[in-house]
């Protein structure tokens, strides 16, 4: 199959978030790409550093990069625009401002908050993202509630109770659906973090599923109640609404990719980050920054490999959801590591500095 058009392989990339900002930062240097990067934002943003900013710890300028420097330094043409659309058949995608043309088409759109249906859901605070969580920090300093619940006890969760409850006099309460914190990852996990919520104060609530939000409080599905001045959901994604309008192979929503994470069925579109369905050898990718990172730098290196003609090298996934990799903020200046079955005993400063060197190493990279 013939997939090129001119003498450069145009490679166009939708979203510019961790994953398609990686991506260009690796592709760029490579020969025989010309690369796009299609994103309506201005900046480079480390969802990771969200919480920390919601609880005062870090600015704007810490967790984000503008992106046209970095693009310009990269000699990538960034399309600063959101795809509508895409013609597959044609190569073509529809933006809301222009349309443009690609060889190959990477899709790293990423995910938005998933509300499930809840009601009133939407009307709550959310730190999904920066514009969400720029929200929620001005609402925390301005209006001081007295009592916050956060609905969803994964990673984000946690991380959020333990900035506020550092950070304000706020009684908070972390709502979780299933009967333990942290259910994605493993018991030992747990039992560790219902011991630092609980020294923190935070007043955990598990099988307590949510059946509506509204202003003053928190209504569950066995008829109890929560008041609080305010609500925060962290509770689930779902893919970017671009990926829902497209026709092609899906798991529970997500793209189905193949070994060399191009979509199933088609040799020029690839899809990374958090809007695919990565499932190599019994292994499902975790939807983290540190997976996007790696499927991005493979995923150039395949892009690369394309161009020249040679043979594609199958991806071999780093964080599964068997064994996932979790590094978790607790507040103090402290964090928790898990792998799988094995978790630190205790929070340690160590890890909340290797954690935080990470993500702001991330955003560093494309000042
Ligand atoms: C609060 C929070 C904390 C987190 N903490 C961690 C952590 O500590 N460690 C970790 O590994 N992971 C963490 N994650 C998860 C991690 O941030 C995501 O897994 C990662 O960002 C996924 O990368 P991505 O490139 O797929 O998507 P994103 O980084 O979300 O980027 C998607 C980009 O696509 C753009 N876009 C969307 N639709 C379109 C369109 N139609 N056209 C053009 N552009 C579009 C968006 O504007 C966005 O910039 C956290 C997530 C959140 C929300």
């Amino acid at each position: 199959m013939n997939l090129q058009r001119g003498d450069l392989l145009r490679v166009v990339v939708v979203g510019g978030g961790i994953g398609g900002a990686e991506l260009v930062r690796n592709a760029a240097t490579k020969e025989g790409l010309e690369l796009v990067l299609v994103e309506p934002k201005e900046r480079i943003e480390c969802q990771a550093l969200y919480p920390d900013y919601l609880g005062g710890k870090v600015e704007i300028e810490d967790m984000t990069a503008p992106l046209d420097p970095f693009c310009r330094k990269m000699n990538v043409a960034h399309a600063k625009d959101r795809a509508t659309r895409i013609d597959l058949d044609d190569k073509r995608i529809t933006c809301e401002k222009n349309d443009l043309d690609y060889d190959l088409l990477v899709l790293a759109p990423g995910a938005v908050q998933n509300y499930f249906g809840v009601e009133g859901a939407e009307r709550a605070f959310s730190i999904n993202t920066l514009e969400d969580t720029v929200k929620a920090r001005r609402f925390v300093e301005k209006s001081r509630p007295k009592r916050i619940a956060i609905i969803g006890s994964g990673p984000t969760g946690i991380e959020t109770a333990c900035f506020l409850a550092e950070n304000t006099s706020s009684a908070i309460f972390v709502v979780e659906m299933m009967d333990r914190l942290l259910p994605t990852l493993s018991r030992n996990a747990s039992i560790l973090m219902e011991k630092v919520l609980g020294g923190k104060g935070v007043e955990v609530l598990t099988n307590k599923q949510v059946r509506s939000i509204r202003e003053g409080g928190v209504t569950f599905v066995d008829g109890e109640s929560l008041d609080c001045e305010m609500t925060i959901w962290t509770a689930g994604i779902r893919p970017a609404p671009l990926i829902e309008s497209l026709d092609l192979p899906k798991r529970s929503g997500w793209l189905l990719c193949d070994q060399y994470l191009r979509v199933q069925g088609r040799e020029d579109v690839f899809a990374i980050g958090d809007c695919a369905w990565i499932e190599i050898g019994g292994k499902l990718a975790t939807k983290t920054g540190m997976e996007a990172e790696i499927q991005a730098k493979h995923t150039a290196r395949n892009l690369a490999r394309v161009a020249k003609g040679t043979d594609l090298k199958p991806y071999s996934i780093r964080a599964s959801t068997e064994s996932p990799v979790a590094l978790i903020t607790t507040g103090c200046g402290c964090a928790v590591g898990i792998y799988g079955d094995l978790c630190v005993p205790i929070p340690k400063r160590i890890i909340y500095t290797f954690k935080s060197w990470i993500d702001k190493s991330f955003v560093r990279r494309f000042k």
